[in-house]
């Protein structure tokens, strides 16, 4: 349309895209709303050790349950958010689910990290660090159970404004996680400065391992680097016992996908974590 537009010099009606728009604005009021009523959620998925599938800690993924009973998935919701400038609360709303899954998780006797995502456009945000150190500290949490997932490319994009904020949790103990990792940009530039613990390889690297002509060698050249400038390394969106043995072959210890477990709401990852004690206590 844009072809036929510098042609004509006008666009054709399209009574779909205002439809689109519509629809759009509906659920943004609506996810206002959400806000207020509590119809957020978080599902927890565990991030395992691969040699022998024991747990190493959680990712907190936030969901919407939709007064009409559909279940709404965070792609869809979170760039609205951002755009309307919603997603501030969304974020707090977010860290204060996950202290209150790592509190349930500590009173079962579960005691590992979990990892929540937080926007870019947040951590720029002037008083960001004060916030979320008071919401902490209100918590009573120990920093050293939280972990902060923060996208490559918005990790990047404002580096010199993020950076320091990084830089001030991991002082307070919190674990800095990339996420997506090799799917931004300037990675190589700030690889060696970035404020950060581990690395996450994003999910499209993994499964082009063994399918792509160079799926393998990406991977191994990430983990290489990870390495190399001290990171600790983990494979997102492990599926098959095939991407397992690789990762595990290329020295990725860590893993987290449909293979080992799939997000879940609280209550069954208690269930699930219980018979991974268990389990944990036969073997010893
Ligand atoms: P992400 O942080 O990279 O999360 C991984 C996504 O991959 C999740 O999708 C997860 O359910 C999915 N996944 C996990 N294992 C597998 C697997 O083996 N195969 C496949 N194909 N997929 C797998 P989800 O929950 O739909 O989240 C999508 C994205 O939304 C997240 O990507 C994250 O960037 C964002 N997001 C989720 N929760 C929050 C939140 O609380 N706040 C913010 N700001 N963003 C969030
Ligand atoms: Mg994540
Ligand atoms: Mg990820
Ligand atoms: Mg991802």
């Amino acid at each position: 349309d844009m072809a036929r537009y510098r042609q004509c010099g006008y666009l054709r009606y399209q009574p779909q895209i205002e439809q689109a728009i519509a629809e759009r604005y509906s659920l943004l009021s609506q996810l206002r709303l959400a806000l207020n009523e509590d119809q957020l959620f978080l599902e927890l998925q565990p991030k395992v050790q691969m040699t022998d599938g024991s747990l190493v800690g959680f990712e907190a993924l936030v969901r919407w349950r939709h007064p009409e009973g559909k279940i709404i998935r965070p792609d869809q919701f979170i760039p609205l958010a951002e755009m309307s400038g919603l997603i501030g609360r969304l974020d707090h709303k977010v860290l204060r689910m996950t202290l209150d899954a790592i509190k349930a998780l500590h009173q079962a006797g579960i005691r590992v990290p979990v990892a929540f995502n937080a926007s870019g456009i947040e951590l720029v945000r002037p008083l960001f660090f004060e916030t979320l150190q008071q919401t902490i500290q209100e918590s009573g949490v120990d920093p050293c159970w939280l972990e902060l997932e923060i996208t490559e490319s918005q990790a990047v994009q404002e580096y010199d404004l993020i950076t320091p904020n990084l830089n001030r949790l991991i002082q307070m103990g919190m674990q800095i996680s990339i996420d997506d990792f090799g799917t931004g940009y300037s990675s190589l530039t700030h690889l060696a400065e970035l404020e950060a613990t581990t690395l996450k390889i994003d999910k499209s690297f993994v499964q082009q391992m063994g399918v792509s002509e160079y799926g393998d060698e990406l991977v191994t050249v990430i983990i290489r680097l990870a390495s190399r400038f001290g990171y600790k390394i983990i494979a997102e969106g492990v599926e098959t016992q095939a991407q397992r043995d690789q990762l595990l072959a290329l020295g990725c210890p860590l893993g987290q996908g449909y293979l080992f477990a799939r997000p879940m709401p609280l209550a069954d990852a208690l269930v699930w974590s219980e018979s991974y004690l268990v389990k944990g206590r036969e073997s010893r």
